[in-house]
Parts: C-alpha cells; structure tokens; sequence
C-alpha cells in the first residue's frame, strides 16, 4: 500500500498517529484486507478501502514451477510491469532429522523472495534478459514492499489456518517468507533511498536486515552509501569477469567503474561492515569458465573479504552456459587458493523465473 497516501488519508481524517503504525502492523503480518484490521473502526476501514487502494501493485500474472517457485507479473498503477519471484528451500537435512521446524506434518525450510528495484534496467549487461527490455522508472518504497507482501499473502493462505488468515494475525513464523534479495529487476544502488526505504521495513513482514541482501553491478557511490548505513543488509557483487576487457564487453558499466575500483569498495564496505561479500559469477561457457580465468578471479579476491557464488547461466537466448563438469572444476581452482565458492541451486528456471530471465513477458 501506499504509505505516504496512507498517512496523509489518516491526517485529513483526524486520526491520531498510531493508526497509520497500526495499519502497517495488520498489512506486514499479512492480513487479507482492511476488513480483517478488527481493531479499527469499522467506518475507518470502508473510507480507507474506498481510498488508499490495499495494494500498489496489480497482480497480472503468476506462474508456479515444478519445484515450488512462484513467479508473479504486476503492473504498477502506470501500467509499469514488475516481477518478483518465491523460491522455496527444502529444510537442511539436520532440520530434518531432529524435525525441529516440523509443523504439522510439514517440513519447510528457507523462504526467499526475490525483489525488484526498478521495472526493467537502464544497464545493458549482455547475459541478462531484464537488461534487454526498456527501462521503465524506478519503484517507490511501497511498490517494493507490495512484492514482498503478496508473497507474505500468499504463504499465510496457503500455510495458515483459515482462522488465523481471517483474523489476520499472522501465520507461524515457518510460513512467512524469511529471506530477501533485491537480484530482481533493475538496479538497486541506482535507486537505493527506495531499497533501503523498503529494506527498514522488511522486519516486519519477518526478513531481518541480516538475510537480505542487496546485489549491484558495482555502482560505487552505492555501495559506500550502504556502508554507512545502520542496517547490517549484505552486499553481493556481479563481478562475472576478472579482467577489466572481458567485463567490459559483457557488462558496459564497467566502463563508468572499472573492477580496481569496484573491488576497493568492496574491501571499504567489509572493512565498516565486517560482513563477507558476497560475488556473483554467472559461468559462460568458453567466454570466462576457463582455467586461467579462474586463477586470475582467485588473484584479485581476498577470502577474507569475499565469498564466490557460481550461477550457472539461464539461457536468455546470447550464450551457453557452462556445464556442470566445467562449474565443478572452476569452482576447485577458487578453492585450491583458499577462496570459499559455492555453486547457486537453479531454481524456477522451467517458468523463466530463475536469475537473468526477468523480462516481463507473460508465460
Ligand atoms: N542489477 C543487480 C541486481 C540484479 S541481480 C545486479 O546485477 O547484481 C541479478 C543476478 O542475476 C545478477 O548477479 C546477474 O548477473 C545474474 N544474472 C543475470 N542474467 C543471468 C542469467 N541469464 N543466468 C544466470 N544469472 C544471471
């Protein structure tokens, strides 16, 4: 909802100050509509219904893959399109064992959402579908946490009891989606007083600053400005090339911040934050998965400051992507020099859903 609107509905009304705080409570916990806020007086909940329209965004289209990932297309009140995705985890074998998240009968593990910042990107990175749609505008803070809250929605409906969802009080806290990225649509540090807007709010629908985090192509005057935020959000880096030539050619900003400079950013980010970051790596095959190119990526990252997250590449039609053999072996180089690298679970990629493959179109 838009919560300047809000706010100033509740002002003209002569409301006192509280309700708008006690409005945002009933929404973050995913309540259905103003109608299930019962601790507002009923007339308060028809004017507000008739003028603060409960959402920002206009779900146009959702799409479920087969391994639970759910993809939704809105449009903004212009007419904006805007995806954001839920990527549901199986429970780590250990949950398991001891059953320690088990509610009835169910076993859950991560719920991450991932976020949009803008619909489309004025940023032209080669591999990434978002880059090749038209850039539309930067989204407001509420338009950012609409997506987060059809998702909190979504979960407590399928997830909650009836009873609880009617009353809006909020599902057990196994059903609330738990983590958030912004490696949506756009560019976040293009557009970051709206991000770190949404991100102050994301406690409340239950992602905590620590599990979010905020991914960018190394927009420097970003990322020091979330240095010097008091949120501990997590910085992640599409760094995708260990050489300023072939970045370059696959992510045109490089040129406006070459890589020297976009990792000392970094290094002053860890350096005010202590918070590993975490680098982005989408594996391309014969254009950067080579031997020496993994050396070289090893060379240029302290593991004390960063992390590595091999993404395999989900076609977007310019390349192929590397196979899993040729993932495993880059990954070992960045091990055998003490760099810690993981390789990201694929996830919605049958929906278009997965990273690089937001671009609006429906499915
Ligand atoms: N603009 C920000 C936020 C978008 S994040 C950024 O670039 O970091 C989207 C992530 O998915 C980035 O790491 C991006 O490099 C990666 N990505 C883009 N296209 C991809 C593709 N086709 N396959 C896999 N990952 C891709």
């Amino acid at each position: 909802m838009d919560l300047e609107r809000l706010e100033r509905t509740l002002a003209d009304a002569g409301e006192p100050a509280f309700r708008a705080r006690q409005v945002w409570a009933w929404a973050a916990r995913g309540a259905a509509g103003y109608n299930a806020m019962t601790d507002l007086p009923v007339a308060l909940r028809e004017q507000l219904a008739a003028q603060v329209p409960y959402s920002t965004l206009t779900l146009v289209n959702e799409v479920h893959a087969r391994d639970g990932t759910v993809k939704s297309l809105f449009h903004t009140a212009d007419g904006r399109p805007v995806e954001a995705v839920l990527m549901r985890y199986p429970a780590p074998p250990a949950s398991r064992a001891k059953g320690s998240k088990r509610t009835i009968g169910r076993v859950v593990g991560r719920r991450s959402l991932c976020l949009s910042s803008q619909s489309g990107c004025p940023l032209t990175c080669t591999f990434c579908a978002t880059g090749a749609m038209k850039f539309g505008r930067n989204l407001t803070a509420s338009e950012i946490l609409d997506q987060a809250l059809h998702f909190r929605r979504m979960l407590l409906t399928a997830g909650g009891s009836p009873a609880s969802s009617e009353r809006g009080a909020g599902c057990p806290a196994e059903d609330a989606p738990d983590h958030a990225v912004f490696m949506g649509m756009g560019e976040p540090m293009m557009n970051l007083d709206n991000v770190l807007a949404a991100c102050r709010r994301l406690p409340d629908i239950g992602i905590t600053h620590r599990r979010t985090a905020i991914s960018t192509v190394g927009w420097i005057p970003g990322i020091d400005r979330l240095a010097q935020t008091d949120m501990p959000v997590r910085l992640a880096l599409s760094l995708h090339a260990a050489d300023d030539a072939l970045r370059s050619q696959i992510m045109p900003v490089n040129d406006r911040y070459p890589l020297a400079d976009v990792l000392a950013a970094c290094v002053r980010f860890h350096a005010a934050k202590r918070r590993l970051v975490f680098v982005e790596y989408v594996m391309l095959a014969g254009v950067n998965d080579r031997y020496e190119q993994a050396v070289a990526l090893a060379e240029r990252l302290d593991p004390k400051v960063f992390k590595v997250n091999l993404i395999p590449y989900n076609p977007t039609g310019s390349y192929d992507g590397s196979g899993s053999d040729a993932i495993g072996a880059f990954r070992a180089v960045l091990e055998e020099h003490g760099l810690r690298a993981t390789v990201r679970l694929t996830r919605g990629r049958d929906i278009a859903a997965a990273c690089g493959q937001l671009a609006a179109a429906r499915a």
